[in-house]
């Protein structure tokens, strides 16, 4: 039985790749009063996010905040840029992927949707839910393509249900290879801020993102970031669109206003992230990231279980998706884990339903939480009878004890 009288003591392992633990210097930010969103000062504050985030993406031109969560972003990169019946190609990396392919048919798309084609098809746990996106799928397609009908591609960069990133720059490079005018679309809901994203240099049109994954705020605020193209694209774009139309945004962002009320107190919030990632520095951030990711990879391995990623290229180094032994229910064991240690992981999703649980190292965390995390997890698994080849946690302590964090390397100088 639920017992909501008694808290748990010590803080709840929130290791789930998004909502990822708040900072509490964020949860102090936003706990000001709010403002007046037609005053004076919330101006200053929406130029200094629209700027900041801005640098985030690594872009000049705008980006649109809506007060909405990631979702809502997906529907607006599409509404805004498309027409009834436009005939969209999107790649199948894995759940996120599916879903935004499901909406774009229920938007009134065309959607075609392409999948990895390998040797090793019969890899088991869904083969093309274990690698990147192969650019010259795209390519080939568009090729094809002489009437040039597909409007748009659309590419998860970090398939947040497996753990696989996609290396979008080859994306672009295969649309510029096959001459073709598509659109190129990328959902980064789980990639900005943790891992590399470059929009300008990799000629993204739109690059759907969120607030509760890397950048560390609560859920409820999500983005598009633009080119010049894709306002373009919007002004003959038909889809009906009104809440997420980018003209009046972008027009009133030039003062720092929005056309509605903004989510003013997660804007604190945002203000304070942009600050906590651009002192750190983006490319610190990265390399973060990826020692994290190491570091539970190399538990992952001790205890002898595969990664759901079968392409070390594009390990993720946001999550790691973990595959649990034949006849062992990974949703059972993350009850269990949940219970008796505090620790939220992540489910399996689609596909992946009960064969995978996904461990979450992104934002703010440490060395030590993930220590913690590793610890949670074999314990769980011994409980729940499952037999490891050897200990994930003396792994996980010697990789991080071995490798020197970035951050750390800075302090010492
Ligand atoms: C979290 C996530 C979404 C969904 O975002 P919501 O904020 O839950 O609407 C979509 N795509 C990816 C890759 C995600 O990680």
């Amino acid at each position: 039985m639920l017992q909501l009288d008694i808290h748990p003591t010590g803080r709840h392992f929130l290791q789930i790749p998004g909502p990822s633990p708040v900072p509490d210097r964020i949860l102090r930010a936003m706990s000001l009063p709010t403002i007046d969103h037609r005053g004076p000062e919330f101006g200053k504050l929406g130029l200094k996010v629209l700027g900041g985030i801005r640098q985030i993406f690594k872009t000049k031109h705008p980006v649109a905040i809506y007060p909405a969560s990631g979702t809502g972003a997906w529907e607006a990169a599409l509404a805004n840029t498309l027409s009834p019946g436009d005939h969209v190609l999107m790649y199948e990396t894995g759940h996120f992927a599916s879903l935004w392919q499901k909406m774009a048919t229920r938007l009134g798309l065309s959607t075609e949707f392409l999948a990895w084609q390998g040797a090793d098809a019969q890899l088991p746990h869904a083969p093309s839910w274990r690698r990147g996106v192969q650019a010259d799928l795209i390519e080939a397609r568009l090729r094809k393509d002489t009437e040039k009908k597909i409007k748009a591609v659309c590419v998860v960069h970090n398939e947040t249900s497996t753990g696989v990133t996609s290396d979008i720059a080859s994306v672009r490079k295969a649309i510029d290879a096959a001459g073709h005018p598509a659109l190129l679309m990328v959902d980064s809901i789980s990639g900005l801020a943790s891992a590399d994203y470059r929009h300008d240099e990799w000629g993204v049109d739109v690059c759907v993102s969120g607030s509760q994954k890397g950048l560390m705020l609560p859920p409820g605020i999500s983005f598009n970031a633009l080119s010049p193209r894709a306002l373009e694209a919007a002004k003959a774009a038909k889809l009906p669109k009104a809440f997420w139309a980018w003209d009046e945004i972008v027009e009133m962002n030039k003062d720092g206003y929005w056309p509605y009320t903004p989510n003013t107190n997660l804007l604190y919030g945002l203000s304070e992230s942009l600050d906590m990632i651009l002192s750190e520095g983006l490319d610190n951030v990265f390399a973060r990231h990826q020692r994290w990711a190491a570091g539970v990879r190399a538990a992952v391995n001790a205890w002898g279980l595969p990664v759901q990623c079968a392409d070390p290229a594009v390990y993720s180094p946001v999550l790691t998706g973990v595959i649990t032994p034949e006849g062992v229910d990974a949703d059972a064991l993350r009850r269990l884990i949940h219970q008796r240690f505090d620790l939220s992981l992540g489910t399996g999703l689609g596909k992946l339903k009960g064969r995978m649980f996904r461990m979450g190292h992104l934002g703010d965390s440490n060395d030590l939480t993930l220590v913690a995390m590793v610890a949670g997890v074999e314990m769980g698994m011994k409980l729940a009878g499952i037999r490891l080849a050897g200990s994930g946690v003396q792994a996980a302590m010697d990789h991080f004890s071995s490798h020197t964090a970035p951050a750390a390397l800075q302090k010492a100088a």
